[in-house]
């Protein structure tokens, strides 16, 4: 496994004019991607420069900075916190220098041969500044470009020697390309905006800048984009599909397409299903926000069950998930969501959320509930048990933290003290995101790895 996780977001634009502004929006409309840090790369004439920061897209490229990019081509990043990852040297972009000038990459997944193939160029004497797989892609990048000066050809021959998830926005000199990995783990689109064309890990981004979505980039494609059009590099061969079920139970924006299916849709279409398989007889049905909002609607519809916010969260409240300690995270849940006392009162509640993880969450939200008196408490979840962690760049790290590792279903309603607990189920998720369960990675949920990961089963 590598080092620090990548479940990111990355933007590239090339148009008549400087990008950096546009960069800049594009990023902050997919901060929900990182909030760790974040960075743009413009290439001004002469060489790529980058500025980059820890935190919030804000804090992180303040304006005056921002100001000095001048660039009609550039590529941004913003990167997903994750323990044991922190500090300036992760941020990204990542830019050097090499033979045919200078190189930048935004990497969004993870690279699962990582470790081997750096411990190869090791070897071979090449030194290594990161624990990032983003300074390996570079590094292989560069390599291949100094033998043939193809830059297509070398991201193909880099891309044969890595495995695992990498969307990524590639920067050489003043010429923008688009990669995304032959499983296409994570997303990747291309839009038409004002002045030129851009790519981004979620089709929101286009939309706020006015512009038109033209296609997905599809997996194993390499796509050069310019201000004036794009050219597509297909892979040359089949190769099995993966695309992350996460991206539309959780992880991207309810507004985003991702290879034609509307995240929004795909939730809600979660929720009818969760209404035919797991059924219950409730007074009201209500979302835990935001993550189980689109879903919890689908079930209220399907169902014919009023809906209703019985809970309000506090929106300046940090991400809890991510925190260390398990005092922590209790602590913070307990203080970002309240619920409204007369809404819930006297009433049997079915709550829906997009996953459960640690159980962290439901535990004291179900007490909660039953503090403020609600009668009845059921709980519905968006996502199968979560009982694998994930290589592909979401934060979901060792079994043994799973909660449906140690429970039964049963035994978990009991831990979150529900009065009952129903999740959708694998073949009704796939359903819901309507591509063949071949063409998706659902390892986090059934432990089959699309790629070769040491010590793991692994599918193909
Ligand atoms: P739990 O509290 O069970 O540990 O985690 C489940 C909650 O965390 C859900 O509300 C879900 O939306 C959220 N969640 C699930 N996966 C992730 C993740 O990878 N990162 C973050 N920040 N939140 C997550
Ligand atoms: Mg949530």
């Amino acid at each position: 496994m590598s080092g620090p996780k990548h479940s990111c977001g990355v933007v590239g634009i090339a148009a008549d004019s400087d990008v950096a502004n546009a960069l800049y929006t594009a990023l902050m409309i997919i901060q929900h991607r990182g909030q760790e840090s974040a960075g743009i790369s413009v290439y001004d004439g002469a060489a790529i420069e980058t500025v980059k920061g820890d935190g919030l897209v804000d804090v992180a490229i303040p304006k005056d900075k921002l100001a000095t990019l001048d660039g009609k081509v550039g590529i941004g990043h913003v990167r997903y916190a994750t323990t044991g990852s922190k500090g300036y040297i992760n941020a990204q972009p990542l830019t050097v220098k090499t033979a045919f000038g200078m190189l930048s990459v935004a990497h969004n997944g993870d690279v699962t041969n990582y470790l081997s193939l750096r411990e190869k160029y090791m070897r071979e004497g090449r030194t290594f500044l990161t624990d990032s797989d983003s300074e390996l892609i570079l590094k292989l990048i560069s390599k291949h470009m100094a033998v043939t000066d193809d830059p297509v050809g070398s991201i193909r021959s880099a891309m044969g020697e890595m495995d695992g998830a990498y969307s990524l926005a590639v920067l050489m000199n003043d010429r923008l390309f688009a990669v995304r990995d032959p499983y296409g783990f994570r997303p990747l689109c291309l839009g038409k905006v004002y002045g030129g064309y851009m790519i981004c890990s979620e089709s929101t981004a286009i939309d706020a800048l006015k512009g038109e979505f033209v296609r997905d980039i599809e997996p194993g494609e390499i796509c050069e984009v310019t201000k004036d059009g794009y050219k597509v590099y297909p892979m040359e061969r089949d190769h099995p599909r993966a695309r992350c079920m996460f991206e539309w139970v959780y992880f991207a924006r309810p507004d985003s397409v991702i290879d034609g299916r509307e995240v929004y849709d795909v939730r809600r279409s979660i929720g009818k299903i969760l209404a035919r398989e797991c059924p219950a007889d409730v007074d009201l049905v209500m979302p835990i926000p935001d993550s189980g909002r689109a879903h919890a609607i689908g079930y209220a519809l399907a169902a014919g069950i009023p809906y209703e916010e019985g809970f309000m969260k506090n929106r300046f409240a940090g991400r809890t998930f991510i925190l260390p300690e398990q005092k922590m995270r209790e602590a913070a849940v307990s203080t970002k969501m309240i619920p409204i006392k007369s809404t819930v009162s006297g009433k049997r509640i079915m709550i829906i959320d997009d996953s459960i993880v640690r159980g962290t969450t439901l535990k004291i939200l179900v007490s909660m509930l039953r503090d403020a008196g609600a009668k009845e408490v059921h709980v519905r979840i968006g996502s199968p048990p979560i009982v694998a962690p994930c290589y592909y760049g979401v934060d979901m790290k060792t079994r043994d933290q799973f909660i449906a590792n140690h429970y039964s279903i049963d035994g978990i309603r009991e831990q979150i003290g529900a009065d009952s607990l129903g999740y959708i189920s694998i073949e009704g998720l796939v359903e819901a995101i309507g591509f063949k369960a071949d063409d998706l990675c659902l390892a986090c949920t059934n432990g089959k790895y699309p790629t070769r990961i040491e010590g793991e089963e692994y599918r193909f």
